[in-house]
């Protein structure tokens, strides 16, 4: 007789046969979705302890239930005013801003305080200079290399601009180019222009329509108020995580007993006394970075949620809702769709990575029921974007639209040719990393 730990090889509800992810992985049923909603450790984001894993998953389940109602019941549902999220994001940032200035100040009044020796004001300058490194503003750089001027790629440009017309959003400052498969927008630099960065193995992957769709959904976000987006919330965005990067990033507890190991290999006393204090204390630093970072984020991810899903209905709204679909899942596919690419780029010219990439993904199409259902289990809160399912149940749910924006071919056509360095540089990309193997 089975115990009651014991897996099913059937689904109770339906009798299919479930599948798992991996051997370790918890078992659901595809055909009814039975016990797909669940923790699995294997596939859920590391967030430090399952139990906060097991809390972040099932809170980004419920998140992206309420969210998926709201807008359901309302498409066009705009936030009136900033959310809480964002009052608790500019609320932190001015708290560290604050904490900035009398680090600053207090090391201005240890240059001038001349009745201590210069020995133990360097000493005491030490932890001010620590906590500026943490709280001090970083904008990022607006990428050098990749840019597309409109020169080089008019036409890329006349479609961006078209899109954001369509979209009802800004035109981004800075188009760029990477060999990301992805594509996502940033505000950068002092200034915080906008930069648009278009990863070109997914764009090579895509659909045309879908390319659209594509766009539409990242110029979304510069839109619809996403407070992870904006520089007043900057400071509080970065601490934690940056306290976690500048004391070693994951794992801390497991470096600082390995240091203390080999400390104790290599010398005594007081030396390895110091140095485990040293690494106990960079552990702790870690920790509570990265514990303060996930209460920070904790507040401020509904929001962010919730700019995703307006972003998709951007896309619909501007791409119509088949070539968003399309989209999805060539994102769900595009791992596999590569991995082909790379098998078959010796044999190809550069010019036939498109057409080659439309025959992949049909041929690759059996796997995208499962591909769909196992994103469910791969996003919880903290995630920066919900699951791929998530987002196209939403998409599904809502009446089929057709798109505002229609490009004819003769224009991608174009757009094909100026990206055309681009095209070669990703086949070179196919063709050096098989060297490297
Ligand atoms: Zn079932
Ligand atoms: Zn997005």
């Amino acid at each position: 007789m089975p115990t009651k730990t014991t897996m099913p090889s059937r689904c109770p509800v339906c009798a299919q046969d479930l599948v798992r992810a991996d051997a370790a992985g918890v078992s659901w049923c595809p055909s009814c979705r039975w016990n797909l909603d669940v923790y699995d450790p294997a596939l859920a984001p590391w967030r430090g302890t399952r139990m906060i894993g097991r809390w972040g998953f099932r809170r980004g389940l419920e998140l992206d239930r309420a969210t998926h109602e709201e807008l359901l019941a309302d498409p066009e549902v705009r936030p009136a005013g900033p959310s809480p999220g964002e009052v608790w994001l500019v609320a932190v940032s001015v708290v560290l801003a604050l904490i900035g200035v009398a680090a600053v100040g207090y090391l201005g009044w240890l240059v001038v305080a001349d009745a201590l020796p210069p020995g133990v004001r360097l000493v005491l300058a030490v932890p001010a200079v620590l906590v500026l490194l943490l709280v001090k503003p970083s904008f990022g750089w607006v990428p050098k290399s990749g840019v597309i001027a409109e020169s080089e790629a008019p036409q890329l440009h006349r479609l961006v601009r078209e899109v954001a017309d369509a979209a009802g959003t800004p035109v981004p400052d800075v188009i760029c180019a990477d060999l990301s498969i992805n594509a996502g927008v940033a505000r950068l630099g002092w200034r915080q222009r906008s930069v648009l960065v278009i990863g070109i193995p997914l764009w090579l992957m895509l659909p045309r329509p879908a390319r659209v769709s594509l766009l539409a959904h990242e110029l979304g976000h510069l839109a619809n108020g996403d407070p992870l987006r904006v520089r007043r919330t900057l400071p509080a965005r970065t601490f934690g995580a940056r306290a976690v990067a500048a004391t070693g990033g994951r794992n801390p507890w497991r470096r600082a007993l390995h240091a203390a190991n080999s400390l104790a290999e290599q010398r005594s006393g007081t030396a390895v006394l110091i140095g485990m204090a040293v690494h106990g204390v960079l552990a702790l630093v870690n920790v509570a970075g990265a514990t303060a970072q996930l209460l920070v984020d904790s507040v401020a991810m509904p929001d962010s949620r919730r700019a995703e899903y307006r972003a998709d209905l951007v896309a619909r709204r501007v791409g119509g809702t088949g070539p968003f679909l399309q989209s999805s899942e060539t994102v769900l596919l595009a791992g596999r769709i590569w991995q082909d690419l790379w098998h078959l780029a010796p044999r190809l010219r550069s010019e036939q990575l498109e057409p080659t990439a439309a025959e992949t993904r049909q041929h690759l199409a059996g796997h995208l029921p499962l591909a769909r259902q196992l994103t469910r289990r791969t996003a919880d809160l903290w995630s920066t974007h919900p699951s791929e399912d998530q987002r196209m149940r939403l998409i599904e749910a809502l009446p089929r639209i057709d798109g505002t924006l229609h490009v004819d071919d003769a224009r991608w056509a174009e757009i094909d040719s100026e990206l055309a360095p681009w095209r070669r540089f990703a086949h070179n990309v196919l063709l050096g990393t098989r060297d490297r193997f």
